[in-house]
């Protein structure tokens, strides 16, 4: 048995596909004539744009677009000027060749974003390393794609690692499970295997020793294992459960299009939190009521500059046209913490989680924040978009976050660009002084979303990333079940809405007692909504 990291949870049994992941030959390094080098990169340059937007036009053929964003942002890395400029320089002045100069520059480039303690900028490095690869092998004209449409039925994929490029490219249809030697919580292929749905594990040392194609495999995303050439005992054992879940799936599913209402006639929403359009697709399949949390972060990342006003006003209009009429909350950008970004310059901070994070970060910046709120104005008028701003720990922040809105608003006006002028603001609740100030806040807000993930960690001072202290990470402590209690009295009383947003909402545990307190909207994840359905109907007794 192997183990590893397990980033998406589930069961799968299948047959092993090891990715070759070798490297580009090897290159001659110095040449004579500077000219013919920067003409053979500008070839090359042009060869991987092509590539890189038709495997982005395949991924948008199956509607991905997160993923098919993932990628074209490679096409960003083929016009920077601290990576592609400084190739063409490297030329000029060192008499280096082509490849040797595109290798030098993606190394040291590499270096720098894997020399960051940042998880997710660590990860970054790997888009680099896969642009500068392409690069490379179109220079000795040996690029060539490996077609993921050509793995069988129930592949289990087997990689190194696995370049942003490749990730994107994967399907359902055919990869039942992902395992990947290295990587982490953030890598692009925890991110893709989670929105598939495809039981992953990454981390797992030397894996690639013990596995070959076409080997037998059953990978546990559940309890964090690999088994290699199991028996035939371990592999039915393995099916029966694969089915459980498949039928505890359907039997579900009936719930999703159901309306709750509790014995008192209380109307009960279903709300998802999603990430992106991608997400959204899984959510109204699975029969959301509307979106309780979008994470704009993630339009953001993954990509080598910040996202034009046009880009994400594109983006929320066509969330907003999807839900048609149904709520969407767009939750204000929230980086900092755990998340940064690799084009917005970031001091090193020792507590990042207390440190310049969400609003905080936006009133400091606010060219980013205006962009984004008038982006969210201008899509305000093909749906019903809320607007809510996340950290927020004292009054003033709210007061200031509000006049920019309102400052963003008479932009809007003057240019006589049309937005909805009633458009709801609202405020997590993830920060204990916030909950603490509830009463106050319910008279200036229109609705409340409590933030649990944040609430328990900063209630507890538990760090939520922190493996080695998991077990004082507990939801259901006294003191956080207060809080929510007292956020959720304060709404009522005021006559607001409040939803939950964090992953207390789809805790079954908690479940009853957040209906008790008054609890009227629920936001979870977009695979779970049916399971949570089933729980709110039974706990309000229909
Ligand atoms: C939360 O803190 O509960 C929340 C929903 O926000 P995030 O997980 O994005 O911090
Ligand atoms: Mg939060």
């Amino acid at each position: 048995m192997k183990t590893g990291i397990s980033v998406s949870k589930g069961y799968a049994v299948g047959k092993a596909y090891v990715l070759d992941t070798e490297q580009p030959a090897s290159f001659q390094t110095t040449a004579d004539n500077p000219g013919v080098q920067a003409d053979r990169l500008k070839r090359a340059l042009e060869k991987s744009k092509e590539q890189i937007e038709e495997i982005a036009a395949g991924i948008r053929e199956r509607l991905d677009s997160r993923n098919a964003e993932i990628i074209e942002s490679h096409l960003n890395f083929l016009k920077d000027p601290a990576f592609i400029g400084e190739a063409f320089s490297k030329i000029d002045r060192e008499s280096v060749s082509a490849e040797k100069a595109v290798d030098d520059v993606t190394q040291s480039l590499y270096d720098t974003f894997s020399g960051f303690d940042d998880d997710y900028m660590k990860e970054r490095a790997a888009d680099i390393q896969d642009v500068g690869t392409r690069i490379i092998r179109n220079l000795a004209g040996e690029q060539k794609e490996f077609d993921f449409r050509q793995l069988p039925a129930g592949t289990v994929l087997f990689a190194h690692d696995l370049k942003p490029s490749d990730t994107a490219q994967i399907c359902r249809d055919n990869v039942c499970a992902i395992v990947t030697e290295t990587g982490g919580e953030t890598s692009h292929t925890a991110i893709l295997a989670k929105a598939l749905g495809i039981p992953a594990m990454v981390g797992c040392k030397e894996i690639l020793s013990s596995v070959q194609t076409g080997t037998t495999v059953v990978v546990d995303g559940t309890a964090g294992e690999i088994l290699v050439n199991p028996g035939t005992d371990l592999v039915n054992q393995y099916l029966t459960r694969i089915e459980q879940e498949k039928q505890q799936k359907e039997k579900v599913a009936c719930f999703a299009r159901k309306k709750i209402f509790t014995k008192e006639g209380r109307r009960i929403l279903t709300f998802a939190n999603i990430g992106g359009l991608k997400d959204l697709e899984i959510a109204l399949e699975n029969g959301a009521e509307g979106v309780g949390l979008f994470r704009t972060e993630f339009l953001f990342m993954d990509r080598g500059t910040m996202p034009t006003e046009e880009e994400q006003f594109r983006v929320y209009k066509e969330a907003a046209k999807r839900l048609d009429r149904k709520t969407l909350t767009i939750r204000t950008l929230d980086i900092g913490g755990d998340k940064s970004l690799p084009y917005l310059k970031m001091e090193k901070e020792s507590n990042p989680f207390l440190g310049l994070r969400a609003i905080r970060l936006c009133l400091k910046n606010p060219e980013i924040f205006e962009t984004q709120l008038r982006a969210i104005l201008r899509a305000s008028v093909y749906g019903n978009i809320r607007v809510m701003f996340p950290m927020i720990s004292c009054m003033d922040e709210f007061q200031r976050a509000k006049s920019v809105l309102d400052s963003c608003k008479q932009q809007l006006e003057q240019k006589g660009v049309p937005f909805d002028s009633s458009i709801k603001i609202g405020m997590m609740i993830e920060i204990p002084s916030a909950a603490l100030l509830a009463e106050k806040f319910a008279k200036q807000v229109d609705f409340f979303s409590i933030g649990t993930n944040d609430l328990i960690q900063y209630t507890l001072a538990v760090d939520r990333m922190n493996e080695r202290i998991s077990d004082l990470y507990n939801p259901l402590h006294p003191a956080v079940l207060r809080l929510i209690q007292m956020t959720i009295s304060a709404a009522l009383q005021a006559g607001i809405p409040c939803c939950m947003c964090g992953e207390l909402a789809s805790d079954e545990r908690a479940i009853p007692l957040l209906l008790q307190y008054g609890l009227n909207e629920f936001s979870v994840s977009p695979g779970v909504l049916a399971e949570i359905k089933s729980v709110l109907l039974q706990s309000v007794g229909s």
